[in-house]
């Protein structure tokens, strides 16, 4: 029969869970709060009674797991080392440094094989493996959401650096006079263009201005910049004007170093933009090498929100037998 790999995606805010079959359909998807500040072990055991409900649900209690579930695999926000599974200053994990939850997990589930590997670098995998980018050997995925990350096919592998943290392709500069971002770097594409960039960007706009009654609106969170910019609010478009050039620059560096075949955007400010995503092309026609005034090979990801999901379930798939 068909067997599933038990998938999960641990983000800031929440941690999913999913049964993937081979071909990337997925079901039983099922969420609870990351909670980090109570802890790595806390979210490892909390994790595990979602695990073992999804296997309760789908396997009769005679039968053997490992007929039905090929292993587990963890996508998680990082920087991870896929190794051990152990973080290193995790920004949106606070409390999870140089701790794992592969050993909680393992001994909760054994005998069943559990592998973690970076999101984006998942996302990447999933893209590689399924829908229409399949097979593509030289692939990046960009998220752009709270974080802006990056991962990496090349020649058909995944990068993943010495230790497991390569693609962070959200710390490189796309703007000198830019903000910072979380991690402290200065006019990275990440503090300048993610979710809580576009927050920052507004708040600092909005200190300066002699004529604060203008703005019109006070909520400054990133969908609702986005959608008075869109409604022709002069405050929020030309922050997102900026938004948008941040993203065409760190966009056009990377197209630069990598030469990929396609780079594939996803994450939850990217399709927030997808209005701008013209402009966002014609920008990086002009900021990229000459070899992409044509063609920009820049696509949004087909495969949902659901895309590191299925790359977890994929990781688990190719390394097993
Ligand atoms: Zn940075």
């Amino acid at each position: 029969m068909n067997k599933f790999v038990i998938s999960v995606d641990i983000g800031g805010t929440n941690i999913r869970t999913g049964l993937v079959d081979i071909e990337g359909s997925g079901s039983n998807i099922s969420s609870i709060s990351t909670l980090p500040e109570k802890g790595i072990e806390n979210a490892a055991e909390r994790l595990s009674e979602l695990i073992q409900e999804t296997i309760n649900n789908m396997i009769p209690k005679s039968e053997e797991i490992t007929n039905y579930i090929t292993g587990i695999g963890i996508s998680s926000a990082g920087p991870i080392n896929p190794l051990d599974g152990k973080y290193n200053f995790p920004p949106n994990l606070p409390t999870w440094h140089n701790k794992s939850l592969i050993p909680i997990i393992k001994k909760n589930f054994h005998p069943l094989p559990v592998m973690i590997g970076h999101d984006a670098t998942l996302a990447a995998l999933a893209e590689t493996s399924l829908g229409e980018n399949k097979n593509i050997k030289n692939l990046i995925y960009i998220t752009i959401s709270t974080g802006v990350g990056g991962g990496i096919i090349a020649d058909g592998k995944m990068i993943t650096g010495t230790t497991g943290q390569a693609g962070e392709m959200g710390h490189i500069l796309v703007r000198s006079d830019g903000i910072k971002c979380n991690v402290g770097c200065k006019g990275c594409f990440e503090g300048n263009a993610s979710g809580p960039a576009i927050t920052k960007l507004a708040e600092k706009k909005y200190k300066n201005l002699s004529d604060k009654n203008s703005v019109g609106f006070s909520n400054f969170s990133p969908e609702n910049i986005i959608l008075n910019a869109k409604q022709g609010n002069a405050f929020a478009e030309e922050i997102v004007n900026d938004v948008i050039e941040n993203i065409s620059q760190g966009l056009s560096s990377i197209l630069n170093i990598f030469e990929p075949e396609i780079l594939v955007i996803g994450g939850s400010v990217a399709w927030g933009l997808e209005h701008r995503f013209n402009e966002i092309i014609k920008t990086v026609s002009h900021t990229a090498l000459p070899r992409y005034r044509k063609n920009v090979p820049i696509k949004y990801t087909t495969l949902g929100e659901e895309v590191s999901i299925l790359g977890a379930a994929q990781l688990i798939f190719k390394n097993t037998k």
